[in-house]
């Protein structure tokens, strides 16, 4: 069966897979949205992916709901929301089929990384959309339970100290926060085999508070809400690997061109209910050099960057990405920092730290980082912890104004 070889398909059969599952999609299963959009596209469906127009997320964001699904029947389907770094939340749909090949995909990947059918699992999350009845459903839920990530920290503590979970998932911000919290108070977790992290990138520093709190093996997968898992971080070599079973992935510069760094663009394979063809996902991605060697034969890459798309604007014009903070990550004793524009000129600095560290000496090495003209207008504010949205994601940045 193929989706059990997964990632360890041979290259040249994937070309073939992808092109294929593209004209079935251009052929039966194009969405108002994208029938419109292709109307005057020639040579549909035989075409090569790089003729057909690019969508901008706003203008994906602007259509009508119901132009953007492939079937009528909305009260069957399971709706996922996205947060929207806009502040605009999107809702997209998904058949109970295509949930089902989701969380299958998850199961290999976490395969890989040693699990088995008995563990025990907690995934520390909003809502659990798993209401379907069938026999893998069934078998996904045995071991599983859900913790509210909205929960209090101490109740989240105190529960997965009672489970004493073998996998544990969340946001990489809410198992962050919980961490760092748990280090503040000085309470012990729970030894976990493996922990997965989703939602923002897992900055070494993170791994290292998650690996000796947890005393676990950690592992991030890159996704979005609107298409599901897009890469895994590889167990062989580190960095990540594209699902280019279930997407074609482009990487393009500034003027569309095929690019080693760059937007990524996507075409959601295994979605026939939201289709979303060359979709402008609104990351930054560096691809790892097509000669990398690994087991899995997947293109890989090795950093996402703008999984915030927040900016701080500066006085003169010029402006600080997450990117541009991630020195700040480097700072001994520094556990979490999050960057507030208040106005036009004005930043707060919110952040934990270890006791290991005195405030005067983070706020010293904190300013030699940032950037001048952002000194006179910054304070800086320490926290106990700082608590990821109800989305469970936390932004570095955050732009008030
Ligand atoms: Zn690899």
């Amino acid at each position: 069966m193929k989706l059990r070889r997964g990632p360890y398909q041979p290259v040249k059969a994937i070309a073939l897979e992808q092109q294929q599952k593209l004209k079935y999609i251009l052929t039966h299963s194009l969405s108002p949205f994208y029938l419109q959009k292709f109307k005057e596209v020639q040579g549909l469906p035989n075409i090569s992916i790089s003729s057909l127009p690019l969508t901008t997320s706003d203008e994906f964001r602007a259509s009508p709901p119901e132009d953007r699904i492939t079937q009528p029947d909305i009260a069957s389907l399971i709706p996922i929301s996205t947060s929207g770094s806009s502040g605009k939340p999107l809702t997209v749909y998904m058949s109970g089929r295509e949930y089902l090949l989701s969380q299958l995909k998850q199961l290999i990947f976490f395969q890989q990384l040693g699990w088995k059918p008995w563990w025990k699992t907690i995934f520390l999350w909003d809502v659990d959309k798993s209401s379907s009845k069938s026999f893998f459903q069934t078998l996904v839920n045995l071991k599983k339970k859900v913790i509210d990530i909205s929960a209090p920290l101490d109740v989240q503590a105190k529960m997965i100290k009672s489970s004493s979970p073998d996998l544990l998932m969340s946001t990489t911000d809410a198992l962050n926060a919980l961490a760092a919290w748990s280090i503040h108070n000085k309470i012990a977790m729970p030894r976990v085999r493996l922990i997965i992290t989703c939602g923002s990138p897992l900055s070494p520093q993170t791994r290292n508070l998650l690996t000796s709190t947890f005393n676990a093996k950690c592992a991030d997968i890159y996704g979005a809400n609107e298409c599901g898992y897009l890469g895994f971080q590889c167990p062989h070599c580190g960095l990540y690997y594209f699902n280019e079973d279930s997407h074609i992935l482009e990487v393009l510069d500034q003027e569309n061109r095929p690019a080693d760094h760059g937007s990524l663009v996507i075409t959601a394979l295994d979605r026939r209910t939201t289709p979303l063809i060359r979709y402008h996902i609104g990351d930054m991605v560096t691809l790892a050099p097509r000669e990398h060697v690994c087991r899995i034969q997947f293109r890989h890459f090795t950093s996402i960057d703008g999984r915030s798309t927040d900016v701080l604007l500066l006085p003169g014009g010029g402006t600080v990405t997450y990117l541009s903070t991630m020195k700040i990550n480097s700072i001994d004793g520094l556990a979490q920092f999050q960057i507030v524009q208040t106005g036009p000129e004005s930043y707060l600095f919110r952040y934990v730290k270890n006791d290991s560290v005195s405030e005067s000496d983070i706020i010293q090495k904190v300013k030699t980082l940032l950037p001048e003209e952002m000194l006179p207008g910054l304070t800086f504010q320490k926290e106990k912890v700082i608590h990821p949205d109800k989305t469970g994601k936390y932004k570095v940045i955050i732009n008030q104004q």
